[in-house]
């Protein structure tokens, strides 16, 4: 089960039409989150050149900027969002809601198997938790595209990870989400690096460290980041 997110279909197998409305509903969500976070990083210009598709994956999200001529207005960034992380616990909430239709179907296509959807049903349980797991990526990617219009480079890529990771803290202001996310994906992934990124514990001890960083308490966001 470790990699049930490679077995993967494209955007346009995602079962529809249940999960066009959710889809829609959900990228409005999502969308209002992106223009405040931009805002917050003074990048609100950006806003519209966002472009946010979902995955039919089970895991897996990115953002990046498409496109980066010299004048910034020419870009585009697109954010990629799997149905972990655009279904909420709401999706779950009795059995004719969108979300246990689509773990049905998942288990009839043999996507799933009884584990992941344990460990599903489990990561819903916490309604508040798992609301803030998805704002924690989305701001995390938006620590992405704010590395990426600043042309900032990192030697090694796990440093930019830890960096998308702070953005996303800053701009939530807890940690919590961001915990509870990396906690909750040890039962899908190996707890290990991987080329890209450090393992969920290292970056939950990252967070926890900027949290109780008196540099982070008693600094503003935006004198930190500008
Ligand atoms: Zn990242």
């Amino acid at each position: 089960m470790n990699n049930i997110n490679h077995r993967s279909g494209v955007s346009a197998s995602i079962e529809r039409p249940l999960f066009q409305k959710l889809a829609l509903r959900r990228k409005k969500e999502v969308f209002h989150k992106i223009e405040f976070g931009l805002n917050q990083l003074g990048l609100s210009h950006l806003f519209k050149k966002f472009v946010c598709s979902m995955d039919s994956r089970l895991i897996g999200f990115k953002a990046k900027i498409v496109q980066r001529k010299s004048t910034s207005i020419e870009c585009k960034i697109q954010l990629v969002l799997s149905p972990l992380f655009y279904l909420k616990a709401e999706d779950f909430e009795d059995s004719n809601s969108v979300g246990w239709k689509w773990i049905e179907n998942q288990m009839k296509k043999g996507k799933l198997t009884d584990q992941d959807r344990k460990a599903i049903i489990d990561y819903y349980k916490n309604k508040e938790l798992s609301d803030e797991a998805l704002d924690f990526v989305i701001y995390h990617e938006l620590g992405h595209v704010k590395q990426n219009y600043r042309g900032l480079s990192f030697k090694n890529p796990k440093d930019s990870e830890i960096d998308a990771d702070k953005t996303a803290y800053h701009l939530l202001g807890s940690i919590e989400g961001g915990i509870y996310f990396f906690s909750q994906m040890g039962i899908f992934h190996p707890d290990k690096d991987s080329n890209t990124h450090p393992s969920f514990s290292k970056r939950m001890f990252a967070l926890e460290k900027v949290r109780n960083h008196k540099f982070y308490r008693s600094v503003s966001f935006y004198k930190h980041i500008r």
